[in-house]
C-alpha cells in the first residue's frame, strides 16, 4: 500500500471506463481525501470529470518531479571540512 503522503512528489494517471484520463498531482489528491490515503483508494473513489462514474479502471504512478525537485527541502550539498 502506498499512502499519498509517501509520493509528494509524483502525479497519478487515473483511467475511466468511459475512455476519459487524467493526469492529477498528488498533492491536490492529498488535499481531497486526506494525505493517510494510499492510492487504491484514491481510484475507488476518484470521479470522473467527464462522465462522473465514481472509481477508475486503472491508476498508475507517474513520476514527474524532475523539473520541480530542484526545490526540494532539505537538498543541502555537502561541504568538505576546510
Ligand atoms: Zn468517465
Amino acid at each position: 500500500m502506498t499512502t499519498l503522503a509517501a509520493i509528494p512528489h509524483h502525479h497519478l494517471a487515473l483511467d475511466c471506463a468511459c475512455g476519459h484520463w487524467a493526469l492529477v498531482p498528488v498533492p491536490a489528491l492529498a488535499e481531497r481525501y486526506g494525505p493517510e490515503t494510499d492510492v487504491d483508494e484514491v481510484q475507488r473513489r476518484a470521479r470522473c470529470g467527464e462522465c462522473g462514474r465514481i472509481g477508475a479502471e486503472a491508476v498508475q504512478i507517474i513520476w514527474k518531479g524532475a523539473d520541480d525537485a530542484m526545490d526540494g527541502a532539505g537538498v543541502k550539498p555537502t561541504e568538505p571540512p576546510t
